[in-house]
């Protein structure tokens, strides 16, 4: 055990206020992922500013016609809110097919986007990984690789986004509302929150340190038939080996997004705009240049499959 500091702010301001005077700081919102993740000593804060008195929690109509959801709105609330299901189905269906119903009555909306990747060497410190231990190696190259990524890697770390809520935020054209240390706000599109490997996969998302997540906002709704297909080695209680999240039009044409299979929801408009000459030229175009281990090759067929399933099942 690790002794670390706590405390609750009762405003965003205060919160960011407290990370920045605290070196090691981390916010807390429902503790579902990191708590696991100090018990494993990955995350070894020296204090958590627990965030969830902040006033955070409601889903509001935007001026546009669009949402804007509180960083603290459970998992559960969300997809279960009347526009969400009705307008956003492709987010309500992707929640509900992530973790267990007491884990999305815990889980927040921040701090579902900033949950780390599953990659088994990233969870066993007895393994280099140069995500957890920058410049260490990284062991799943010739090792253990079938769940992980097939494009958008790097020789420094071949780990995927194992999220389900992203990959929808991500074909709705999400954007993510941050507040940082000085009080200044900003908006980042959910397509650049989530970063790419390179030579720094110890960076996985696109916020400065100590900067909070307040919301995340919704464009007006797309209309369309909406699908989440998560294929994964069991019924529940396990992240997916690959997804598809999908908003289809009727004229054969919509947006297409691929969970579990990149460092970030893989989103390519190229691809998209194959969709009217079918799944095979969506995935042709969508995994143009994936370097799949032997282990972990078989996701680009699945891909394929999964999204015919989908394609399939349109309803417009
Ligand atoms: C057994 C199990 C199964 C799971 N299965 C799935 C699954 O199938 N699909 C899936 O998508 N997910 C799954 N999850 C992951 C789960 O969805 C996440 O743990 C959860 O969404 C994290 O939200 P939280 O509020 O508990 O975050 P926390 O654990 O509180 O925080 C996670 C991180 O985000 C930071 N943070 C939190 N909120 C903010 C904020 N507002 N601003 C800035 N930083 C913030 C924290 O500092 C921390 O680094 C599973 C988890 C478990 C334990
Ligand atoms: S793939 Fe990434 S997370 Fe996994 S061992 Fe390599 S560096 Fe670590």
């Amino acid at each position: 055990m690790i002794p670390f500091t706590y405390e609750r702010a009762k405003s965003p301001a205060e919160a960011v206020k407290a990370i920045a005077s605290t070196p090691g700081a981390k916010f807390i919102a429902g503790g579902t992922n990191l708590l696991d993740l100090m018990k494993f000593q990955i995350e070894t804060p020296t204090h958590l500013v627990d965030i969830r008195g902040l006033p955070l929690t409601t889903i509001e109509d935007s001026a546009d016609g669009g949402l804007r959801i509180g960083a603290l709105v459970t998992n559960t609330d969300l997809a279960s809110h009347p526009r969400v299901k009705r307008e956003y189905a492709v987010l309500s269906r992707a929640i509900v097919a992530g973790a267990t119903g007491q884990l999305r009555n815990k889980a927040s909306t921040g701090g579902n986007l900033l949950q780390r990747n599953r990659c088994p060497y990233f969870y066993n410190t007895d393994m280099p990984c140069n995500k957890r231990v920058p410049g260490s190696g990284c062991s799943a190259m010739g090792g253990v690789s079938r769940s992980l990524a097939v494009i958008g890697t790097s020789e420094g770390c071949i780990a995927q986004n194992p999220g389900d809520m992203a990959v929808a935020l991500t074909v709705l054209d999400a954007t993510v509302e941050t507040m940082d240390a000085a009080g200044r706000t900003r908006s980042i599109p959910i397509a650049d929150f989530h970063r790419l490997p390179g030579n720094t996969p110890e960076v996985e998302f696109a916020l400065e340190p100590g900067e909070l997540i307040t919301a995340v906002t919704l464009p007006p709704p797309l209309g369309g038939s909406h699908h989440y297909h998560k294929v994964r080695d069991r019924a529940s209680y396990a992240f997916a080996i690959v997804s598809v999240a999908a908003v289809l039009q009727k004229d054969g044409t919509g947006r297409v997004a691929f969970g579990s299979v990149a460092p970030r929801p893989w989103r390519v408009k190229a691809a998209e705009a194959a969709l009217p000459k079918g799944p095979a030229a969506v995935v042709s175009a969508a995994f143009e240049g994936a370097t799949p281990t032997k282990d972990n090759a078989f996701k680009i067929p699945l891909a394929e499959r999964t999204l015919a399933l989908v394609v399939a099942e349109r309803r417009v």
